[in-house]
């Protein structure tokens, strides 16, 4: 397993790769990687011959009042668990490689970004998909993996490759989870225990509408309202957001209809957490 600090050393890499007629998987991550990272290399390791993981914590994607500085980075943990998981090569390059003097071109992908995250993290879905943009065309993968843990993002980065008819296909990964139900990220280091218990919150209003949900229940009203009220007996959370949405156009809907979305994003402490679960109602 290599780590690659520059562009001009991934690229002869990768072409080094593709003259040998080796299919090339890519795992995009800002890094301090856990079992749900772990997952999309190994799937990406299972689908295809070489296996790159970025690990970049990308400043532009983050609001000036957002955690880039304190955003958790372990490079020796990082390349222990890509080479367990089958990755090839580790991508890590500096802000400065990736923008340079004077960048100025941006990928703004309009509609699917400015509900849930979008509207609440102004200018994120522009960082997230200038840097994927770029790290689509260094690397050049067959296979991109994405987590559906960042649901929006995955519909975002989906349209921004169908739109720019990128040749690649894009895998969404399933949700991995600690053992008591709390969605994986890096984030959740910084909860203290009392936090880390309040987080079991997120996962408990969704398991809630769900069963709502699989009883029948439609009315995205009702569905939100046993969300927030599960929440709101938690005193150390506080809502950002609960949408109901179709889990294509990202639109809100009224009534539970087709393969619907619902993602919350909620406030433990300081600690913005997110997560949410595709739901696929019948046509009622
Ligand atoms: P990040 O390092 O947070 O930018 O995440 C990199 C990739 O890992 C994204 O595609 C995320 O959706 C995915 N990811 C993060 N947490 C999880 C998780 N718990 N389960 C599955 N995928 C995840």
């Amino acid at each position: 397993m290599k780590i690659i600090h520059n562009i001009k050393d991934l690229r002869q890499e990768m072409s080094s790769w593709r003259k040998e007629g080796l299919s090339i998987g890519f795992v995009p991550t800002m890094g301090y990687l856990h079992e749900g990272h772990g997952y999309l290399v190994k799937r990406a390791s299972s689908e295809n011959d070489r296996v790159v993981v970025s690990i970049f914590v990308n400043p532009i994607q983050f609001g000036p009042s957002e955690d880039f500085e304190k955003y958790p980075r372990d490079m020796e943990m990082d390349s222990r668990t890509v080479e367990a998981c089958g990755g090839h090569v580790i991508f890590n390059p500096s802000a400065e490689e990736m923008y340079p003097s004077g960048f100025s071109t941006h990928v703004d992908v309009s509609g699917l970004t400015e509900g849930l995250c979008g509207a609440k993290r102004p200018g994120h879905f522009r960082g997230v998909c200038t840097v994927v943009s770029k790290l689509f065309n260094i690397v050049q993968p067959d296979r991109a993996y994405f987590g559906e843990k960042d649901a929006q993002q995955l519909a975002v980065i989906k349209r921004m490759v169908r739109d720019l008819n990128m040749p690649i296909e894009i895998v969404p990964c399933p949700i991995i989870r600690e053992e008591d139900g709390l969605a994986k990220s890096s984030r959740n280091t910084y909860l203290n225990p009392e936090e880390r218990r309040a987080a079991l919150v997120l996962n408990r209003s969704l398991t809630a509408a769900i069963n709502l949900m699989e009883n029948g229940e439609i009315n995205s009203s009702s569905i939100k309202a046993r969300i927030e009220g599960i929440i709101k007996a938690e005193p150390l959370a506080r809502i950002d957001y609960i949408e109901i949405i179709d889990s294509v156009t990202l639109n809100s809907i009224g009534e539970v209809k087709g393969s619907v979305l619902v993602a919350i994003a909620v406030y433990i402490g300081k600690t913005r957490l997110i997560d949410n679960f595709t739901f696929s109602g019948g046509d009622r």
